[in-house]
């Protein structure tokens, strides 16, 4: 064939063709009316997706397979994945995927943002503490101490996607910010297939896809600390945007009057004690908000809203034992 006829064959057959597909893959969406939801358990909670102006399941079925993948690569305890190869790897370095490498980076700036209050290898803490199926013994002090020397994130190196542990008996754990780096990863996948109005929950950490239908803001409760799941203290208006709150009423015991949970200061070993039950962070990515909501709330309330303000686009509610909200200076606060 000459150019000419090149050319010809380029607009008549592959040109339509490429609309087509384009057609069937925005045009089957265009459904103002529709909406879908379905829930599943993974990350060990409870997961929900809600997406508006579609009927197309498959999208959810989609997501469901990617937060099933996620699992088996970012799970401390799950035989094989990224972090189990990194925490069996006796101090030899590991490739891990991209994935894995982003989140170890991302935790590494977290770390040093927070003054070591955000540390990924408090996992030796995390494995002696055991929440949430820890029925209330609280461990030896002297186990608490042993684990000491092998926390400090200085014993991780990330040199592209090889991880080594300098110490065979330090670990990680990824905890603290993979459910927000999921979502963001959920979140691009939908708004890349059209979607333009939803959320994606998981287990709590609430990130929203674009405003309701009618461009009305999405109207996100924030949970009464040690209330029913379905009392909330306040609400707050987003839109396209996360909400994150980590608190010591998800996972924890009591015993003797006290509350032991799973929000751990990596310079004690032991639950953090400082007077706040909650800390909720909207921002527009929800690694950041996940891990802003533990880096803060190991922090305190002093120095957490310090941080939270020096940051641009980040605002944050402290709830207080006493159950006080303490707002960030440009926290959407609710009229009502
Ligand atoms: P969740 O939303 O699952 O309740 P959070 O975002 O509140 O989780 O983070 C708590 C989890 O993070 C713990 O269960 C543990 O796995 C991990 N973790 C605990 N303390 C720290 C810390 N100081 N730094 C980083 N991760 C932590
Ligand atoms: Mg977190």
């Amino acid at each position: 064939m000459t150019n000419t006829a090149n050319c010809k064959y380029i607009k008549f057959f592959l040109i339509p063709l490429f609309l087509l597909a384009c057609c069937l893959g925005g045009c089957r969406r265009q459904d103002p009316a529709a909406q879908i939801s379905d829930v599943g358990f993974y990350f060990d909670t409870v997961v929900e997706l809600r997406l508006n102006g579609t009927n197309d399941h498959a999208l959810i079925d989609a997501c469901f397979e990617k937060m099933a993948q996620y699992e088996s690569l970012l799970s401390r305890t799950r035989e094989g994945s990224d972090v189990w190869k990194i925490n069996h790897s006796a101090g030899e370095p590991v490739e891990v995927s991209d994935d894995t490498a982003a989140l170890i980076a991302l935790a590494q700036k977290y770390y040093e943002l927070s003054d070591g209050a955000f540390d990924i290898t408090v996992a030796p803490y995390v494995t002696i503490w055991n929440f949430p199926d820890n029925p209330g013994e609280v461990p030896a002090d002297a186990s608490i101490a042993a684990a000491r020397i092998h926390v400090g994130l200085s014993l991780l190196h990330l040199d592209g996607n090889t991880v080594t542990l300098d110490d065979p008996r330090a670990s990680i754990d990824l905890g603290g910010i993979a459910k927000g780096y999921i979502a963001d990863r959920l979140k691009e996948y939908l708004v890349g297939e059209g979607i333009e109005s939803g959320y994606i929950n998981l287990g709590g950490n609430m990130l929203t896809i674009g405003t309701k239908p009618g461009d009305v803001p999405w109207n996100i409760g924030i949970r009464r600390p040690f209330g029913e799941a379905s009392d909330t203290i306040t609400a707050v208006k987003v839109d396209d945007r996360s909400v994150v709150t980590s608190g010591t009423y998800e996972r924890y015991f009591e015993k003797n009057g006290t509350i032991y949970h799973h929000i751990l200061d990596p310079a004690s070993g032991y639950p953090v004690w400082n007077g706040l039950a909650s800390v909720t962070i909207l921002s527009d990515s929800s690694a950041e908000g996940d891990a802003l909501s533990t880096s803060c709330f190991v922090l305190g309330l002093t120095r957490g809203m310090e941080l939270v303000e020096s940051l641009d686009q980040v605002e944050a509610l402290f709830i207080t034992d006493d159950q006080e909200l303490h707002f960030s200076s440009g926290f959407p606060k609710t009229s009502s």
